[in-house]
């Protein structure tokens, strides 16, 4: 813990962490050893890590990183938060990330953009490009970030890392600061997919604190040990097939994955990574996601929607910056919000309350809501009938430079068409690297691998065998 510190303080011209607090995190790590001397060890006790800044912490600072919330501690710790520091991992502080989650590169946040540990002129993706740099550059083994469109499965391809998003309502959101209540969910960042395990498995459980949790996942508790369980599972068999471990495992294939948008290189390691998994024993089926495209609009409606609601809570009264000057209360507010948002979230919260407006409700929100259930559909019937996992590039191209596409914003959203439709549809999906792309072939590439609902461990058992 103490090695992580100085690396986190020392940050590698990263920008990667946002606050460290040496003191926090030596308490953390004094109770760490507590509990391995009284032999209570988990396999995280002890593990440094970090967390997105989107995790309310007491004592740390929460900011979100957004000049909102540049003051603001937390009274108590989000449920992710407390739950891995009750298993023994030892915070060594704050990450970077795009102002409240919102963007694809890291480059929104208030507090200047984090740095690709790969190339640092390029971003390291986003929003938790933090997450994903700081176990990139070796900082911590693994660390916490939340996905809503994309953010811990497009920042861990972009670093050459791993990353997982799990079903919606797995784990809980409270003390998870909201974009989109219906797509947020926490995931981790780490190298491999049996870290990723243990901090998935830690982290996730019904919480009541948290209205869209679930008590039950296919009719077992979501309780910690069930991810862990079918990850045991799917081992177990792969291990008795022998010399072609993924016998039987029919993996799909969206054509749509691989159209016109998608860069020679990434899609040339996708293909030797699907080679792989064929060798393994798997076999390739072409599958049909139609309304792929459609997961843009669809989401850039429904994610900004209710961003401008969870946001309303900014008002220069309970929360976060108020404004030195002002007429009457309501200038208050505005000018308050003003100062406070940087200029991406003012665009989604402009977006967001015109869908919502009355007279045009029905024509974007509703809409979307419809294409969103579509989009849900196609998947289900992938699942029924063709496939057992999918899989497919994360992003269209490798890691972009920093201050690219910045005349025009609406760029960057383009390039989340491969993660969208998974968020829309509250799947767990993964990423893990599986080659190298750009002009000198040193940037690194994510393969995605989608599961159907609650098929966390299934999922991270097949990348367990990749890598
Ligand atoms: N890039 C997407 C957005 O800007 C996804 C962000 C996220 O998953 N938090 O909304």
């Amino acid at each position: 813990a103490n090695a992580a510190l100085q690396a986190a303080q020392a940050q590698s011209g990263l920008n990667a962490f946002l606050h460290v607090d040496p003191e926090l995190t030596l308490a953390q790590a004094r109770a760490a050893d507590q509990m391995l001397a009284n032999g209570q060890a988990h396999p995280l006790t002890g593990v440094p890590i970090a967390h997105k800044d989107v995790f309310v912490t007491q004592g740390w600072r929460t900011t979100a990183a957004s000049k909102m919330l540049a003051n603001y501690t937390s009274p108590f710790d989000a449920t992710v938060v407390s739950k891995l520091a009750l298993a023994g991992a030892v915070s060594v502080g704050k990450l970077n990330c795009d102002e409240f989650a919102m963007g694809s590169g890291n480059e929104n946040s208030a507090f200047g953009p984090t740095r690709n540990p790969w190339d640092t002129q390029r971003v390291p993706g986003g929003s938790s490009g933090g997450s994903a740099a700081a176990v990139a550059a070796g900082i911590v083994p693994a660390t916490t970030g939340t996905d809503t469109g994309g953010s811990v499965r497009q920042p861990a391809a972009l670093c050459g890392v791993s990353g997982i998003k799990p079903t919606y309502g797995t784990v809980s959101r409270f003390g998870m600061i909201a974009f989109g209540s219906s797509l947020d969910q926490a995931g981790p960042v780490a190298r491999h997919a049996k870290d990723l395990l243990e901090l998935l498995d830690t982290m996730s459980g019904f919480d009541e604190r948290d209205s869209t949790s679930l008590e039950f996942c296919d009719g077992v508790a979501n309780a910690p040990g069930r991810m862990r369980n079918e990850f045991a599972q799917h081992a177990a068999q792969f291990d008795a097939n022998g010399a072609k471990p993924l016998q039987g495992l029919r993996i799909g294939v969206p054509t749509e994955f691989f159209g016109d948008g998608l860069s020679a290189d990434v899609a040339a390691a996708i293909e030797a990574a699907l080679q792989h998994y064929e060798a393994l024993g798997a076999t390739r089926v072409n599958i049909s996601l139609p309304r792929t495209k459609l997961s843009i609009p669809a989401y850039y409606v429904i994610a900004p929607a209710e961003a401008s609601s969870n946001l309303s809570r900014y008002d220069g009264v309970r929360y976060g910056h108020r404004a030195n000057q002002y007429g009457d209360l309501a200038d208050m507010t505005s000018r308050s919000r003003a100062e406070g948002f940087g200029p991406e979230v003012i665009r989604r919260i402009m977006v967001g309350t015109y869908v919502l407006c009355h007279g045009y409700y029905d024509a974007y929100y509703l809409q979307a809501q419809r294409v969103r259930r579509m989009i849900t559909n196609d998947f289900q019937q992938a699942f029924a009938d063709q496939c057992d996992v999918i899989m497919g590039p994360v992003t269209p191209s490798v890691a972009k430079r920093i201050g690219d596409n910045r005349d025009d914003p609406t760029a960057d959203w383009l390039a989340d068409v491969y993660t969208l439709g998974v968020s829309l549809a509250g799947l767990p999906a993964m990423s893990i690297p599986c080659g190298f792309g750009g002009a000198e072939g040193k940037l690194p590439v994510g393969l995605q691998i989608i599961g159907n609902y609650f098929r966390e461990g299934q999922i991270l058992a097949i990348a367990d065998r990749f890598q």
